[in-house]
């Protein structure tokens, strides 16, 4: 089988147990040959080329939630699984959208390049005046696990939360509170928009021209889900225009490649793709990938499927 070689400081031998590795860079070609499993990283597209030359593929076992690196239906026409590792990277990426939500609405950036300059001459009453979070109202785009994660640690803030999902959220609403509204409300209502939804073709280039000029004026913008919901260019014309508040990055359209114009516009909070980053959660998103390769190849069934 073939694994991405950026995995192995994160994997135990036991896990590893009767399997026979090749170990595959990031930058290296998708090679060819007769494996039966691949777990790569999120930036190998594994589409129909690779599923070709990869004839006796029967796994791909994505360490991420996300698999909009993997062509899930000529995977599926050539009966190849597809895995992703949901839920625990949950609690991990919620609290890094937090804080984003925090360095946004409080201005951190700036603040911390104000006492690395050395150009800080003291306390004063108007310095770096940021958004209170009380009272306002958080929107988030997509509610599933992540997206409710961060709606719960929004209570203790005081904010009022909207969402907008494809289906309902009754439990959601109960402990917290949050109403179920459309796309167009929560772009005119929220003070700080969230997004966490999955890159597919509807939410593709949902942040544009047009949605932040729906934006209240002022708002906050985070995106820890996918860099290609958002039209950069717009987003970095809208910040510079003042039109909006902040926005607060962990993803980006062209990874590792950040549009220059979105990299040198004001007020932005400008992270790389750290979501689930925490030694927990990379060792657990890792055991999850091989667990399901390991099944599959025994024969069972995969502990997390993207397709049933
Ligand atoms: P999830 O549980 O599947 O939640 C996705 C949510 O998006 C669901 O509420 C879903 O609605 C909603 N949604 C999908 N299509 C929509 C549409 N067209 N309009 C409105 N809502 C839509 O996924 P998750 O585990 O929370 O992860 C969310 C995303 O975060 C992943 O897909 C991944 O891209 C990203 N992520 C990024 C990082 C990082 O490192 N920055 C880490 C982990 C995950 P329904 O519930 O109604 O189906």
């Amino acid at each position: 089988m073939l694994i991405a070689v950026e995995l192995k400081g994160l994997l135990e031998p036991a896990q590893l147990e009767g399997l026979d590795v090749t170990w595959v860079a990031a930058d290296q070609p998708t090679p060819k040959g007769d494996w039966v499993a691949i777990v790569p990283l999120l930036s190998r597209w594994v589409g129909g080329t690779e599923l070709k030359i990869l004839p006796k593929l029967r796994i791909v076992a994505n360490c991420a939630v996300g698999y909009d690196n993997v062509d899930v239906v000529a995977a599926e026409m050539r009966k190849v699984i597809v895995t992703n590792t949901p839920d625990v990277l949950t609690d991990a990426t919620a609290d890094l959208t937090w804080a984003l939500i925090l360095a946004c609405a409080r201005r951190l950036v700036e603040a911390i390049d104000l006492v690395r300059s050395g150009r800080w001459t003291g306390w004063h009453p108007e310095q770096l005046l940021g958004t209170e979070l009380r009272g306002r109202t958080l929107g988030l785009f997509g509610a599933g696990r992540i997206g409710q994660a961060v709606g719960r640690r929004a209570v203790p803030f005081g904010l009022r939360i909207l969402y907008a999902a494809r289906t309902p959220k009754p439990e959601f609403e109960h402990d917290t509170g949050a109403v179920r509204v459309e796309w167009a409300r929560l772009l005119a209502e929220s003070d700080i928009l969230s997004l966490h939804a999955p890159s597919t073709p509807e939410t593709k280039g949902i942040v544009n021209t047009e949605t932040l000029g729906r934006m209240k004026p002022g708002a906050i913008l985070v995106n820890t889900a996918r860099g290609d919901l958002i039209r950069e260019e717009a987003l970095a014309i809208a910040l510079e225009a003042g039109r909006l508040g902040a926005a607060g990055l962990d993803v980006y359209a062209e990874e590792p490649a950040i549009l220059p114009r979105l990299a040198a516009a004001p007020r932005t909070v400008l992270l790389p793709h750290i979501g689930s980053a925490t030694h927990h959660t990379r060792r657990k998103m890792a055991a999850i990938a091989l667990a399901n390769v390991q099944a599959v190849l025994r024969g069972e069934p995969p502990l997390t499927p993207v397709y049933r």
